[in-house]
């Protein structure tokens, strides 16, 4: 009654060795407070106890950590490559263009 009913949720699990359980959903949203600095103590150290047994989401927190380094130095630096300030002030339109 169970496999065979009206599911209507797609499988959860992707092909591929990526993939991101319902937990790490959670985790990786909070990846983000966590390199902000948002979250509590607590969950500081939930996370982290995490990021250091999967994979998935030490990439993914890897990732959130570089980028933020390579925009926080690329905006104290006042020599910004050209075509990567005309990126970037494009970007900000589109994002303008947005609201
Ligand atoms: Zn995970």
């Amino acid at each position: 009654m169970d496999d065979q009913g009206m599911t209507s949720e797609p499988p959860a699990v992707d092909a591929g060795d990526l993939a991101v359980g319902e937990e790490c959903r959670e985790y990786l949203a909070e990846v983000h407070q966590f390199l902000d600095g948002e979250l509590g103590a607590e969950r500081r150290t939930v996370v982290q106890i995490h990021l250091e047994r999967c994979r998935p989401c030490l990439g993914a927190y890897d990732f959130e950590a570089e980028l933020r380094v390579v925009v926080s130095t690329s905006c104290k630096e006042k020599e910004l490559p050209q075509g990567l300030r005309d990126r970037i002030a494009s970007l900000l339109r589109e994002v303008a263009d947005d609201l």
